[in-house]
This record gives C-alpha cells, sequence and structure tokens, in this order.
C-alpha cells in the first residue's frame, strides 16, 4: 500500500479527546448513538447529493447503516454508504475542532472543579466521533468519498496522533471500527460485541433513524443447525417527523402505546411543526386516564426530547411545565447538540419559547374538546382537573387559558358542574363577585351556615372541594373583571341599602348594635382564644351563629393542608 503518513491533533482537540476518554459521560454506552447518527447524516448528504448534482455517480439504491461484530478481533464496526469523506475533509472534520468557541469554553471546563460543572460545559458542543474513544483503544476509519477517486484510512488511539494512508479499493461511504476496550462493568463499559447490547442501544437511542440499521445475526435452533441472516433493528417510524395527513388514527394509536404503554386511546393528539430559525416536530398525547402516581413526588414529565430523529432524553421538565406533567410524547428538535444537557435546557431561552408554545397547543386541545365535546371534557376534567389547577398557581402566562377550563360544582345544579364563563353569565342584576366557597366535601358546603343567605337570596355560590382550589382562588383573585369572593372571608354584605333607604336601614343597624352590645361583648371575653371578633350579621337566616375568616385569613382546608405539610 503506499506510504503511512502521522499527524498531530489539533492542541484543542488533543484536550477534547483527553476530557472525553476520561471521565465525562458515566453514560458509555452513547458512542453508538454518535456515529449511528454520523451515518445517519452522510446518508442523508448522499441522497441530496445525487438529487442535486446530476453527474454524481452514486449509487443510493440501498442506503443502510451496517453492524459489524468480530468477536475474535474484539472490533464492531458502524458502516454507511453515504457520502463519505476526502482526505482534506477527513482532515478538517476528524482531526481538529472547528467549531467556534471551543477553545474558550476548554478553558472553562479545565478550570470548573466538579464533574458536573464541566459535563454540562461540555454539552454545548458536541463530542460526537471522539466518543469512540470512551470504548475503544484504537479506532480505524475508512472512508471514501462519493464522486472521489482514491479512499483513505484514518487510524487513532486517541492520544496525540494519527495515522493517514491512502487505499485503493474502498467502498463509497465510511466504516468506523472500534478496537473495544475490555468490558468493565465498574467503568461503564458493558460488553459492545454482545448482540443484545447493541440491540438495547440502537433501541433506546436510534429506533427513528430514518435508515435501516442492519447487523448479521446467527441463530441456533434445537437441532443445533445454525441460520444466517440479516436483521434490520431500528423500527425507522418516526411518526412525528411526517405531515399529519398521512397518519392515520391507528398509527397515532399504535405510537401512544409504545411510548406510554397505556392501552388506552389517549384522548387528545397534538402534532405540530415549527420552522423557522428554530425548527422542531412535537407530538403530544393527553392521556384517557390519570396514572396511579400522578400526585406522587416522583411522577415525571413524559415527554421525550430527540434530535434529528436520535433519542436524547426522557421526563424533559424544560419542555414541559410541572402542571402538564400527565402529557405525554416526543419533541425533535432540530438544532441542538446531541450532548444537550438538562441545565443547559433550562437556561435555553428559544427552547423556552417552545415550551411556551406547546403549552399554547396542549390547552388549546382541552378547550377544543370543552367546546366540541362536553362529556369528553368532563371526563378529562375529572381525571386531569385537580393538576391543572395548579397551573393557575405555577403558570401566570397561562391564567387566562386555564380559567376558562376549570369546571367546578355550584350551587346552580346539584348534580352537574359548571365554567366559570356559564356561571357569569348567570350572574344577577348588580352582583359583581363571582362567589365561592371551599371545604371538605360538596355535602359539607352545601351544608354550611354561610350559605343560607346566599341561598335565600338566589346568590348562585361555586363549591370547591379541591385542596388546590384554596391556593388559586386567592392567586389568581378574578376571571373576566369579576372578582372570586369567598363567602366565608369578610364582610360580605347582601344587604346593600339602596339609595334612599339609606338613612333608614343605618338607623336601623345601630339600633340592633346597641341592643346586642352587652351580648357581642361578652362574647367575644369568653371566646378570646378562639377568635378574634363576634359581631352581628346580616348573612344567616336559620343558622344562629356562623365563623367567618378574617379577609385575609387562611381558610381552613388550606390551615389543614399546610399543617400536613408540616409548616
Ligand atoms: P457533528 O456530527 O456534530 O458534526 P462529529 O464529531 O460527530 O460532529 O462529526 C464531525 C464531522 O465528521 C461531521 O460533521 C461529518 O462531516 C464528519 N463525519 C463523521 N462521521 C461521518 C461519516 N460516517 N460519514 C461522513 N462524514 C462523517
Ligand atoms: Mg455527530
Amino acid at each position: 500500500g503506499s506510504s503511512v503518513e502521522t499527524l498531530e491533533f489539533q492542541a484543542e482537540t488533543r484536550q477534547l479527546l483527553r476530557l472525553v476518554i476520561h471521565s465525562i459521560y458515566s453514560n458509555k454506552d452513547i458512542f453508538l448513538r454518535e456515529l449511528i447518527s454520523n451515518a445517519s447524516d452522510a446518508l442523508d448528504k448522499l441522497r441530496l447529493e445525487s438529487l442535486t448534482d446530476s453527474d454524481l455517480a452514486a449509487d443510493t439504491s440501498d442506503l443502510h447503516i451496517a453492524l459489524e461484530v468480530d468477536p475474535d478481533a474484539r472490533t464492531l464496526t458502524v458502516r454507511d454508504n453515504g457520502i463519505g469523506m476526502s482526505r482534506d475533509e477527513l482532515v478538517d472534520l476528524i482531526g481538529t475542532i472547528a467549531k467556534s468557541g471551543t477553545a474558550g469554553l476548554l478553558e472553562k471546563i479545565k478550570e470548573s472543579k466538579d464533574a458536573a460543572a464541566a459535563q454540562s460545559l461540555i454539552g454545548q458542543f458536541g463530542v460526537g466521533f471522539y466518543s469512540a474513544f470512551m470504548v475503544a483503544d484504537r479506532v480505524t476509519l475508512r472512508t471514501r468519498r462519493a464522486g472521489g477517486e482514491a479512499g483513505t484510512r484514518w487510524e487513532s488511539d486517541g492520544e496525540g496522533t494519527y495515522e493517514l494512508q491512502a487505499v485503493d479499493g474502498l467502498p463509497v461511504g465510511t466504516s468506523v471500527t472500534l478496537h473495544l476496550k475490555p468490558a468493565d462493568s465498574e467503568d461503564g463499559l458493558a460488553d459492545y460485541l454482545a448482540e443484545w447490547k447493541i440491540r438495547q442501544i440502537v433501541k433506546q437511542y436510534s429506533d427513528f433513524i430514518r435508515w435501516p440499521i442492519r447487523m448479521a445475526t446467527e441463530r441456533t435452533d434445537a437441532e443445533g443447525a445454525t441460520t444466517r441472516e440479516t436483521d434490520t433493528l431500528n423500527s425507522m417510524k418516526a411518526l412525528w417527523a411526517r405531515p399529519r395527513s398521512e397518519v392515520t388514527e391507528a398509527e397515532y394509536h399504535e405510537f401512544y402505546q409504545q411510548i406510554s404503554h397505556d392501552w388506552l386511546e389517549p384522548a387528545a393528539t397534538v402534532h405540530m411543526r415549527a420552522e423557522g430559525t428554530f425548527e422542531y416536530e412535537a407530538l403530544l398525547f393527553i392521556p384517557a386516564q390519570a396514572p396511579f402516581d400522578l400526585f406522587s413526588r416522583e411522577t415525571k414529565r413524559g415527554v421525550q426530547l430527540y434530535v434529528k430523529r436520535v433519542f436524547i432524553m426522557d421526563d424533559c421538565e424544560a419542555l414541559m411545565p410541572n402542571y402538564l406533567r400527565f402529557v405525554k410524547g416526543v419533541v425533535d428538535a432540530h438544532d441542538l447538540s446531541l450532548n444537550v444537557s438538562r441545565e443547559i435546557l433550562q437556561q435555553d431561552r428559544q427552547i423556552r419559547g417552545v415550551r411556551r408554545r406547546l403549552v399554547k397547543k396542549v390547552l388549546g386541545a382541552i378547550k377544543e374538546m370543552q367546546t366540541k365535546d362536553a362529556e369528553r371534557y368532563a371526563t378529562l376534567w375529572s381525571q386531569f382537573g385537580r393538576v391543572l389547577k395548579e397551573g393557575l398557581i405555577e403558570d401566570a402566562d397561562s391564567t387566562d387559558a386555564l380559567l376558562e377550563l376549570v369546571s367546578a360544582a355550584s350551587t346552580h345544579d346539584p348534580e352537574g358542574t359548571t365554567t366559570l364563563r356559564a356561571y357569569v353569565e348567570r350572574m344577577k342584576d348588580g352582583q359583581d363577585a363571582i362567589y365561592y366557597l371551599t371545604g371538605e366535601t360538596r355535602a359539607m358546603v352545601e351544608n354550611s351556615p354561610h350559605m343560607e343567605a346566599f341561598a335565600a337570596k338566589g346568590y348562585e355560590v361555586l363549591i370547591l372541594t379541591d385542596p388546590v382550589d384554596e391556593v388559586w382562588v386567592e392567586q389568581v383573585q378574578a376571571f373576566d373583571g369579576h372578582r372570586l369572593q369567598s363567602i366565608a372571608k369578610g364582610q360580605v354584605d347582601l344587604d346593600e341599602p339602596a339609595d334612599g333607604d339609606d338613612q333608614d336601614a343605618g338607623a336601623e343597624k345601630a339600633r340592633r348594635e346597641q341592643d346586642f352590645a352587652a351580648l357581642l361583648q361578652w362574647l367575644t371575653a369568653a371566646l378570646s382564644e378562639q377568635v378574634k371578633q363576634v359581631r352581628l350579621s346580616s348573612r344567616l337566616t336559620t343558622s344562629a351563629a356562623c365563623i367567618v375568616g378574617d379577609a385575609h385569613d387562611m381558610t381552613p382546608t388550606l390551615e389543614k393542608m399546610y399543617r400536613a405539610m408540616g409548616q
């Protein structure tokens, strides 16, 4: 063959390699994700180039990725018949880190004392190809550019230098051969020669890659006969990447089952694509039934993040607020590094924009159900209403949208529920507030002495019995310009004297207060440990007395809630 050249890695590359090999990654499995992702990009590029350049003599009839294991040599090879690299491209792309800002970033990584900080910094650029050195002590890459004559062999142990050699007879495309380090579970090094392990990693990270990922497998049957066949390891079915009009309900359902392990059909599906400066696709589902652990502290958010069909992480909290933790699905962002970390996502302005948009879409889908199919909406609210109301506390941007969705029991209908909108439409002339009473159960609230005057006057009162109700009514304060008023707090005067009666009513009130002054004084003194004040009220019709909170006091349920939380 031709002569072997030895070249030095660029200084920054050497530093990065050292970081990759020693320490940063606890999850070594991701090397395969990186190599498959590169192969997939190379196949995309070849297809595109063959479409735009009719002179390019390239065979695109069977674009695919092949994984090959050689147990004797202890090698794993990732091969593609994609675009390949010329010698110069190889030196540029693999031998140097062209990305701007890399040097500065490496400085910071070196200075950062703890591993977590380093990891978070490293997530700002792709480790990509170099991750091969986490699992291999030597890597051989053979490549030939489509349309190019000669092929090139590149080899390195990832220390300071790499070898280059021109080679004849290579097919178009690239193969990366990893000379694997011995398996070492303490070091997070699995047996990457094992078929099951390879299958597992492909399934987890690369299942939706659009090109087939093939592997030769051997099966030995009961009679001891071995058969060889080639398996495709990935499903390739990234539903979210297809136009909505081309996906059937059955396919959505199947996909939902696959990611949620829920056998019921989802209650609603949101499928969207965003174009422009930050491209992404999202396919989200609202389940029909709440999971049993919806209110446990460990409940994870149900949205997975992909980058160009490569799985990055589960329960991506940066993409979905806590109160929408029941939403399941996938977001595929095109312009993120495969190594992006949770910390970086949390700080990313564009990701925050994506999250806002997704929240809007999900709440919009619920709103649509409310308008179009009241019965299904009622079921949905019974499953997720309590969680959605947490949004009234967490997410000020969505208050208006959430208030439109709130459904509550009310004195208007002994069985059913009402929306705030419907309540407002029924409000009496001159009624300026939306009245509510909180309590533990509907029956307890209905039988409360506070209700009497309101029932007598025919005012509707909302019956709020979820613990979270106590909190959001305080936070929100008003709907559509109407105050939310607890009938158990402060002075709720139903007998606002009309003009003209003013003096009479005032005189009547003064007279009654005088009549009862001695009793009130005695009661206030006798109950001084229990209440702040005893006063005459016009709010009762049949009960003799009731306990009223100060306008800014906690309600009894809220007090109980805080006490239960140990505060
Ligand atoms: P990234 O994929 O983020 O660009 P990598 O380190 O994974 O970073 O790869 C560096 C570059 O090397 C790629 O951008 C690509 O141009 C080239 N490359 C890597 N693997 C292949 C491959 N299998 N075929 C063609 N080019 C490749
Ligand atoms: Mg890459």
